[in-house]
């Protein structure tokens, strides 16, 4: 589709002339937003699409980050895959890991709950305990919310609000040319996982990598204490994500994977799924690990603060119009962003 995102959609007499989600996709539609809705207020320092989470003005000394996210049956999960306290759990994670890619400490959530009236009260019970420790490990409380009925696939949309001061807020914006591209844990395990749990495979460490992310809320106030100049967390995939952070800081980038370490774990589910182990890494979705930029001299002392947790350099920030590279097998080949985008077709 070549139509702007700001263009009227154009009402056709021809079924194929009505504009739908899907000629847009999410990125276009998160734009479109902004033409439809009135200007934010000004106490507003981080509005729509703009970063892992919105950010306001106080209170006291503190800036108050925002986040919501939904588990929709079907899209992020299954049933049979997943019981129903590592449900509540996923959900906390996934809102929890955009507070850490701002460096913040979660302090309130509210849930929407929309189920079936089938549903059995232990995923009702499971649900609840599962967002309540996930939440509580991270220091937050589940203090609201809404149940509603479903006609038949259950979700929980979480809202999650957060603080974090005004010297440790760390946004996608703010990469300079130089700084290294670092990124914690094992990125492309939670995409093996799907890949397993859809092969309906034994399961094992990379399925519970995926049910079971586990949000870098400590690494990221760490990363946020000792200077990453950027910061997102990986919901789409590296090559998506690494696009959105240096879109906001008008820079470009080069990833480099021959240091990228490929597990053991990983390779041999690479062999049996016929799948390529480094297309996980750089375009599976739902990792919550997070991706920083930093000068490379500060690069020892943030690995020093994340202790066991890896921090693994992936690449180098160039400036703008430099272009996005993947460097693989001595060649440089264009980075292409294949992460996941709601709507597309
Ligand atoms: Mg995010």
């Amino acid at each position: 589709m070549q139509r702007s995102s700001s263009a009227p959609l154009r009402r056709g007499r021809a079924r194929s002339a009505v504009a739908t989600l899907a000629d847009l996709g999410e990125m276009r539609l998160i734009e479109r937003l902004g033409s439809l809705l009135p200007r934010e207020p000004g106490w507003v320092v981080a509005g729509r699409g703009e970063d892992d989470t919105a950010v306001l003005e106080g209170p006291g000394r503190h800036l108050t980050l925002l986040t919501c996210d939904v588990q929709e049956e079907g899209r992020h999960f299954e049933r049979s895959w997943i019981d129903p306290r590592t449900l509540g759990r996923r959900a906390a994670a996934v809102n929890l890991s955009d507070i850490a890619a701002m460096g913040g400490e979660p302090r309130v959530a509210l849930a929407s709950l929309m189920l079936p009236a089938d549903l059995e009260l232990r995923w009702f019970d499971g649900i609840l305990r599962g967002l309540g420790e996930g939440l509580a490990a991270y220091g937050a409380a589940l203090v609201g919310g809404n149940l509603s009925q479903t006609a038949q696939r259950l979700a929980i949309d979480i809202t999650l609000l957060g603080r974090v001061t005004r010297r440790r807020l760390t946004r996608r914006r703010g990469a300079r040319p130089g700084d290294r591209i670092l990124v914690t844990g094992w990125p492309g395990e939670s995409a093996a996982g799907l890949a397993l749990l859809q092969a309906r495979a034994p399961r094992g460490k990379l399925q519970r990598r995926h049910l079971e992310p586990e949000p870098r809320v400590r690494a990221g106030q760490a990363l946020a204490a000792g200077g990453v100049t950027a910061m997102i967390d990986i919901s789409d995939g590296i090559a998506t994500d690494l696009s959105h952070l240096c879109d906001a800081s008008g820079v470009d980038a080069e990833v480099d994977l021959s240091d990228v370490p490929v597990s053991g774990v990983m390779r041999r589910a690479a062999t049996r799924l016929g799948a390529e182990a480094h297309a996980w890494i750089l375009n599976g979705g739902e990792a919550y690990e997070l991706l920083c930029t930093a000068p490379p001299r500060r690069v020892a002392r943030l690995r020093r603060a994340l202790g066991d947790l890896p921090l693994t350099d992936i690449g180098v920030v160039l400036p703008a119009r430099s272009g996005r590279w993947l460097l693989h097998d001595a060649d440089r080949h264009p980075l292409r962003t294949g992460g996941y985008e709601h709507f597309a077709r």
